[in-house]
């Protein structure tokens, strides 16, 4: 599969397939004819280096450690001043290979090196081959908060080779499959319906349910990314789940307790619920939505995060501080139906804190 993503004056393409990194091996080697280097999460780098090596046997390499931490300023400045020791130029790339942590770190490296070279992503984990790499976001975290200093950063190329999945732990795999149903549940009502056939396959890594399924993702992501690269609307439907997903997130401290996938899965169905609670959707949707995340073994309610103890209050308290606050008015992703999601400008916190103080006192 070949996804296009159209932007005037910087378009691109994502490869997917089982074994695309050797067939894209003479684009990658164009792409990195001057100066480059690649990037990549040690762990990856100690399963995977010689499949990478058979594309780009002389390149320089940076490991980088797996973890969320090293999305951080030092890691910035240590991956910056040896791109440039290693004489990485403007008309050279930065080849990211890891997961969304390498992505965003090495993007946002390439984003500001030399005010911009070039990049190559090759994303090793489901939730970066479906959502990351692809849309040109990148950043470091802060003591503020996660992805708070950043760039819009196009890819010159994406290459998703299926194969890197196989190492993958099941748990990560999971999170990155909360973010594919998200694609159905938000746009495509089709695509879920398909995913309630062919989820099982996707999640046992059958290379046609698996390439597709990607596939299907990232032109969901390159068609919002087209109409909107810089998150002035529509681009914001893409954060279904995550405004009660990144406050779940953070009653995990972002320590690894809950994994961001999961986060969005316990997101989504939430916010299905909101929307019926409200009048607005079905509540036979909602349920499908929850049934498709529970059958794949992903979380849906606070309840089965065991060691998350949090309040309606604390959870609301972080919904604010999460960016996509409008003046004490929370804005959320809500769902009219499966597969029609829209922006809820000024909802109203206090019934937001009832409901999650309902969804609190589940079991
Ligand atoms: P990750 O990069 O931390 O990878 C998860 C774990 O899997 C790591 O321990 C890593 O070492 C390991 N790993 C990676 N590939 C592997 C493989 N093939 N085999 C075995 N182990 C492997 O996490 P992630 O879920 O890929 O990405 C999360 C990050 O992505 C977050 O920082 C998030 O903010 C960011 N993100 C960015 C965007 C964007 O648009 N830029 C979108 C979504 C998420
Ligand atoms: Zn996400």
């Amino acid at each position: 599969h070949t996804v296009p993503v159209a932007l005037p004056g910087k378009s691109y393409d994502v490869v997917i397939g089982r074994g695309a990194l050797g067939d894209q091996a003479g684009r990658i080697r164009a792409l990195t004819k001057n100066p480059s280097a690649i990037v990549a999460d040690e762990e990856v780098w100690k399963r995977h280096e010689k499949a990478l090596r058979a594309v780009l046997p002389d390149l320089p390499v940076i490991e980088v450690p797996s973890g969320e931490k090293s999305k951080s300023w030092a890691e910035f400045e240590r991956v910056s001043e040896l791109l440039l020791a290693m004489g990485v130029e403007r008309g050279g790339s930065v080849v990211a290979f890891g997961g969304g942590v390498v992505g965003d770190l090495a993007g946002f490296c390439a984003a500001t090196l030399r005010r911009g070279c070039k990049l190559v992503q090759v994303p090793t984990t489901l939730l970066s081959q479906v959502d990351s790499s692809v849309g040109g976001k990148t950043a470091i975290n802060t003591r503020a908060g996660k992805n708070l200093v950043g760039a819009f950063h196009q890819p010159s190329l994406v290459v998703i080779d299926t194969e890197f999945l196989g190492t993958l732990p099941r748990r990560e795999l999971l999170a990155g499959y909360a973010e594919v149903v998200k694609y159905g549940a938000l746009g495509d009502e089709a695509f879920f319906d398909w995913l309630e056939q062919h989820g099982g396959g996707v999640l046992t890594l059958d290379d046609a349910p698996l390439s597709e399924a990607i596939a299907k993702s990232c032109a969901a992501k390159a068609a919002i990314v087209a109409d909107d690269e810089k998150e002035a609307g529509k681009r914001a439907l893409l954060n279904l789940g995550h405004t009660f997903g990144h406050a779940i997130e953070a009653e995990g401290k972002y320590d690894g307790r809950i994994l961001h996938g999961e986060g969005v899965a316990i997101g989504m169905a939430m916010a299905a619920r909101f929307s019926v609670r409200e009048g607005l959707c079905p509540p036979g949707d909602a349920d499908r939505l929850e049934r498709l995340l529970r059958r794949a073994g992903l979380p849906t309610r606070l309840a089965d995060m065991g060691s998350i103890e949090t309040t309606a209050e604390r959870l609301v308290d972080h919904m604010k501080q999460d960016k996509k606050v409008e003046s004490g008015a929370l804005t959320l992703i809500l769902l009219r139906r499966l597969g029609d999601a829209f922006v809820a400008k000024d909802q109203d916190p206090s019934r937001v804190l009832d409901f999650l103080a309902e969804e609190t006192h589940l079991p």
